[in-house]
């Protein structure tokens, strides 16, 4: 296989995390049990999975260095990925999320500062112009400007890169973006929003067929919905077929949706069918779920196997 050249678009946040018993109330302190700091943001997470599964990544991004924006930047260096596309902005914040998490609940609050991924430009997104065209497959999600992404999918269109949107969080997607996009990833909700769909079909399955079918009608050439730990369905020229998930014990499953995402687009780049990309995305993911951690949790090449050595 040939090695995968990838350039991710996208977000990156610095995760703060506060354990307690329980949540406080308004006005209330509370001792705490643990805390925790780790790099986060859907593009940042996406372009981590896919070093670690062997691709060359390049991130485009704008990192506010007001607070731990360095620290942002040196992790993912210290992941492989390449960050010279990576604009520094001394005046701004990166994005933060501080999260309190309630042990005996189980619920969280959070509180998050788009900070500098709200500024991503698409005159940021020209300087990158070299690294998007040698790509094999352009990456990109909705937490910066959708205006950075089309920036981005418009110079990978001019040059036959693939385009690959992860269409999460779930919002009113251009319509022009959505043009440029080769391979859309939802999971079944975003799904169901994009498509415009009321949720009272039977299943989420039966949901994810639907909107898949509604999406292609609209000119998507692939569209893949994330089923959790019922696996991927896939809609393309070829028709709609359901790829299950690899049956693990998940003990954490937040960040496998961007683990899926790096496995694809991983494997797009390295020339691989849509249905491997698919396994081996799900392979990542499978064992991402299996272990306590997002950027920590996500697998490295050797680990996928024999099958997608
Ligand atoms: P998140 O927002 O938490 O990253 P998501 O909602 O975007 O997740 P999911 O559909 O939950 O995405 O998961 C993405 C993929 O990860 C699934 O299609 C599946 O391949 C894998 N996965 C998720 N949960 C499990 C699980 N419990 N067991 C095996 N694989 C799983």
């Amino acid at each position: 296989m040939k090695q995968a050249r990838i350039v991710v678009v996208g977000s990156i946040n610095m995760d703060m995390i506060a354990h307690a018993r329980r949540l406080p109330l308004p006005g209330e302190t509370l001792p705490g049990e643990d805390f925790e700091m780790a790099p986060g943001g859907k593009g940042a997470n996406q372009a981590v999975a896919a070093a670690r599964l062997g691709a060359a990544v390049s991130f485009v991004s704008r990192v506010g260095t007001r607070v731990h924006g360095r620290a942002l930047i040196a992790a993912l260096r210290a992941e492989g990925v390449e960050a010279a596309q990576v604009i520094e902005d001394d005046a701004a914040l990166p994005g933060i999320a501080v999260i309190m998490v309630g042990r005996e609940g189980g619920e969280n609050s959070i509180v998050y500062i788009p900070g500098s991924n709200a500024a991503l430009a698409p005159a940021d997104i020209q300087q990158a112009r070299t690294a998007l065209q040698q790509a094999q497959v352009v990456v990109g999600q909705l937490e910066v400007p959708q205006a950075a992404v089309l920036e981005a999918f418009r110079i990978a269109r001019e040059h036959g890169v693939w385009t690959l949107l992860n269409a999460a969080p779930a919002l009113t997607v251009d319509p022009a973006l959505l043009a440029l996009t080769d391979s859309l990833v939802v999971n079944e909700t975003e799904a169901a929003q994009l498509a415009g769909l009321a949720d009272a079909i039977a299943s989420p399955e039966a949901t994810a067929r639907t909107a898949a079918e509604v999406l292609r009608a609209r000119g998507l050439p692939c569209v893949l919905v994330t089923l959790g730990a019922q696996g991927v369905l896939i809609a393309d020229a070829s028709g709609l077929r359901l790829v299950p998930a690899p049956r693990v014990q998940a003990v954490d499953t937040v960040g496998a949706g961007d683990t899926f995402v790096g496995g694809v687009a991983t494997a797009l780049a390295e020339g691989r069918t849509l249905d491997e990309a698919v396994r081996l995305g799900q392979a990542a993911a499978a064992i991402a779920v299996s272990r306590v951690g997002v950027q920590s949790a996500m697998p490295r090449r050797d680990e996928l196997g024999a099958e997608f050595a």
